[in-house]
């Protein structure tokens, strides 16, 4: 069956307890891909999202741990590596917000965001690469940008900075490790409608969409689905937009 073709592949998605994260988890478990579910504090909800995905034919493990700590983010992913086996595939989605204009923005703001959403990359892409590589067998990573990262938004200078990075980051790691098969690409959404828009008048951010409405989890999820496809092997070092057409 199509929807089985990564059956035994590995797949860690970050930030998978709720959200884009979640929807990715389960978008990936219908292909077949077994799941490490990562999450900082919520695990509740990550053990929804474990079952969830059970349910739409993949397996998942949780694996609890803050992405910005670099120490602890190293020793859960070695111990697990070590104990199931290399990643096959790594979707960097877990990220934060603290917003507010750059004249007013405390320091732990500032570096609050750059930790988790740029630094997350070293911590979590470095000690996996190594065994990816050597599963001889391609991979895929995706990033989770945003369209705040493309064209910068006001009040986001701390988040808009961490995304940017993540996009340069991104392009680089791909131009690394193309000759292994390995491709590595950024997801950019606008304002798709999870917790992290909750708070936000949601009517009116959808005026500024051309589209003239929020975007879903199911439909970021839908594109990363795809670039973990074979169909998306040719498809290295861009960052693809799916914000409803603000960018
Ligand atoms: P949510 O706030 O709904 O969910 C965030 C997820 O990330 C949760 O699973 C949370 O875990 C996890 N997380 C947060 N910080 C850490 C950390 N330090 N270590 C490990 N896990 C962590 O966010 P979204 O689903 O909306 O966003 C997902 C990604 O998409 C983010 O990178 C965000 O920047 C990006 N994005 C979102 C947009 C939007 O409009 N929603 C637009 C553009 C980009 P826990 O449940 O344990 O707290």
């Amino acid at each position: 069956m199509p929807r089985m073709e990564k059956r035994g592949k590995r797949v860690l998605v970050t930030g998978a307890s709720r959200g884009i994260g979640r929807a990715v988890a389960l978008e990936l478990a219908a292909m077949g891909f077994e799941i490490g579910l990562n999450f900082r504090s919520n695990e509740a909800a990550a053990e929804e999202t474990r079952a969830a995905s059970e349910a739409a034919g993949g397996s998942a493990v949780l694996l609890p741990f803050d992405v910005a700590d670099e120490p602890g983010a190293r020793a859960v992913l070695e111990a697990e590596v070590e104990e199931r086996g290399a990643f096959w595939g790594v979707v960097l989605n877990a990220g934060i917000t603290a917003d507010g204009p750059l004249a007013g923005m405390s320091s732990s703001a500032w570096s609050d965001v750059l930790r988790t959403n740029l630094d997350g990359f070293y911590n979590v892409i470095q000690p996996l690469m190594l065994p990816m590589v050597r599963l001889r067998d391609g991979g895929r990573i995706v990033t989770m940008g945003s369209v705040s990262g493309v064209v910068g938004n006001r009040g986001q200078v701390n988040y808009s900075a961490s995304k940017a990075g993540l996009m340069g980051a991104t392009r680089a790691l791909a131009r690394e490790v193309g000759k292994r098969r390995i491709t590595v690409n950024c997801v950019a959404p606008g304002f798709i409608e999870t917790d992290m828009l909750s708070g936000l008048p949601g009517e009116e951010l959808a005026k500024l969409v051309p589209l003239k409405r929020l975007g879903q989890p199911e439909e970021v999820a839908a594109l990363v689905g795809f670039l973990f496809s074979d169909k998306a092997g040719y498809i290295t070092a861009q960052v693809l937009g799916i914000d409803g057409g603000m960018t």
